[in-house]
């Protein structure tokens, strides 16, 4: 007899997905794609292969009629200026010339044919960028510090780990028929800009004295996850190595392949296997697997910035800067990134750098050049000084390409921001997301103010609205944000939050901040 993973071996409690995978790896339909489904079209795709498209990291775009968006996987962020220009040469050709930024670090394509995926696929391998596995029930892009290497903030330069753990899995049909999407986090920037606790597996930065020496390394997270019902990651009573992140991270990507559950869709993220076992459990099943670790040593996370870096900042080496531009709601377009890559080119070392807050970073500009950059027209919309609400506005992509969605949030969320600017006079930053469904990709649920898109009935029928939430943060004291009671209409959305702003000016207390 064949054999048979042991989540096959009592197939009645699978769910249809599960028995899809069983029948056929995701990472095949890559193959299928570029010698049949390009050359015959979208008509001839079947169902279960197109549930398999994500393994490609391709999605049906609403409204389904044979347009698609594809994610390209950036580890930590970090793009060669000549990767950003096959982006913006891809958006133009075959993307109507968007390109998003995601909360992952990622890049998102939409309008894509399916003729034009091998050709897509092609130009990003010639630069070695992959939309692989970008999306699929496999190890997604890992996210991680996307100063790596510059930062003033961070123990060490983690772009190498990354790197590693991110070539053991990729491709890797070990790990390509994982329960539930898998996301993990690698940073050592001691401002966690790499959220840490809303991933399935997260790294922070610690210390430990081992042997007389100090050692400099990471403690994990498990468990984390947004969606319907987010959880936060908890910390495992671990310390582990730089050597041995790739070591830990397969052992908690075995148990979840091995133990994660594969019944419900809805019920199969690490973090519900996490939350019934619990951290304890769950790490002596780690070191049955990995072998005996050190236990935890001294946090050095010492605060959370959300991934923002607006402005002009000094980097780690002495007598150059780095630059944080305002992307206004994650959107650019081709010429703008093409620019930018001429600009990283010209005055740096020809890197681009993407945040989990949907932005931008030129990196490497030498202290006397940087007046120079600041005058270049692409900066005077990609701004490092944006105005106070649109720099701290994240929106999902919204009823515009996802079927998911039930309301329309970035164009939305843009206006708002313009809005909010124009008639709200705050001396601090208010982080607000919005997000079209439950999903939450855009993260709701650790904004100052969260906003979730849902329907009220009207005389006229049913209109988009939003439910509020505020209050989230991660870091030390990390909480998700708490529901406000009752709906607001979509276009009421500007004004609402400009009176809840006003009244939290009006009556905080010295010292106070929104959070
Ligand atoms: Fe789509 Fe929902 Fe994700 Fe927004 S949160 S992109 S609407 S799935």
């Amino acid at each position: 007899m064949a054999y048979q993973p042991i989540w096959a071996q009592d197939t009645s409690k699978l769910n249809k997905m599960e028995l899809v995978k069983l029948q056929k790896d995701g990472l095949d339909v890559i193959r299928t794609i570029i010698e049949k489904y390009a050359l015959e079209g979208y008509d001839s795709i079947p169902e279960d292969d197109m549930n398999l498209f994500k393994w490609a990291g391709v999605y049906q775009q609403k409204p389904k009629d044979g347009h698609f968006m594809m994610r390209v996987r950036i580890n930590s962020g970090v793009l060669s200026s000549a990767q950003a220009r096959a982006i913006a040469g891809i958006a133009e050709d075959y993307g109507r010339n968007l390109i998003d930024v995601t909360t992952r670090q990622a890049i998102q394509f939409h309008w894509l044919t399916v003729e034009s995926l091998p050709d897509i696929f092609k130009r990003l391998e010639e630069v070695g960028l992959y939309s692989y596995e970008a999306c699929g029930d496999c190890p997604r892009t890992i996210v991680g510090n996307p100063l790596a290497g510059i930062d003033p903030d961070e123990l060490m330069d983690t772009t190498a780990l990354v790197n590693e753990v991110n070539d053991f899995f990729l491709m890797n049909k070990d790990f390509s028929n994982l329960p539930r999407k898998y996301k993990m986090s690698i940073s050592s920037n001691v401002y966690n800009s790499a959220h840490a606790e809303i991933n399935c597996l997260g790294f922070t930065p610690a210390v430990k004295v081992i042997d007389g020496e100090e050692v400099l390394g990471f403690h994990a997270w498990v468990g984390g996850g947004l969606s319907a019902k987010p959880h936060l990651a908890k910390q495992l009573d671990l310390f582990v190595r730089p050597e041995e992140v790739l070591k830990v991270a397969t052992g908690v990507t075995v148990i979840f392949r091995d133990f994660g559950y594969r019944e419900k869709r809805h019920h199969a993220r690490l973090k519900f296997l996490v939350a019934d076992w619990g951290p304890e459990k769950f790490l002596e099943k780690l070191i049955e697997l990995i072998g005996p670790m050190p236990t935890r040593g001294d946090e050095k996370v010492a605060g959370w910035t959300a991934a923002y870096f607006d402005g002009v900042h000094p980097q780690k080496q002495e007598g150059y800067s780095y630059i944080g531009l305002n992307v206004p709601v994650g959107r650019l377009n081709a010429e703008e990134l093409r620019e930018l890559a001429r600009i990283s080119d010209q005055y740096g070392q020809g890197t681009i750098r993407t945040t989990m807050s949907q932005n931008i970073i030129l990196s490497d500009i030498p202290n006397d050049r940087v007046d120079d950059v600041l005058q270049e027209t692409v900066l005077q919309r990609l701004t490092p000084f944006p105005k106070r609400f649109m720099s701290r506005t994240v929106s999902c992509t919204g009823n515009e390409f996802c079927n998911l969605a039930i309301v329309e949030t970035k164009e939305r969320a843009r206006r708002v921001a313009e809005y909010l600017d124009a008639n709200v006079d705050l001396d601090e930053e208010v982080r607000i997301h919005f997000i079209g469904c439950p999903n939450a990709c855009g993260q709701k649920q650790i904004a100052d103010i969260g906003l979730q898109g849902t329907l009220v009935k009207t005389p006229d029928g049913p209109v988009d609205a939003f439910d509020i939430a505020v209050g989230g943060i991660l870091g030390p004291g990390a909480q998700f944000n708490t529901g406000l009671k009752g709906r607001v209409k979509g276009d009421d959305v500007g004004p609402v939050l400009a009176e809840l702003i006003r009244f939290y000016k009006e009556n905080r207390s010295p010292e106070e901040t929104f959070h």
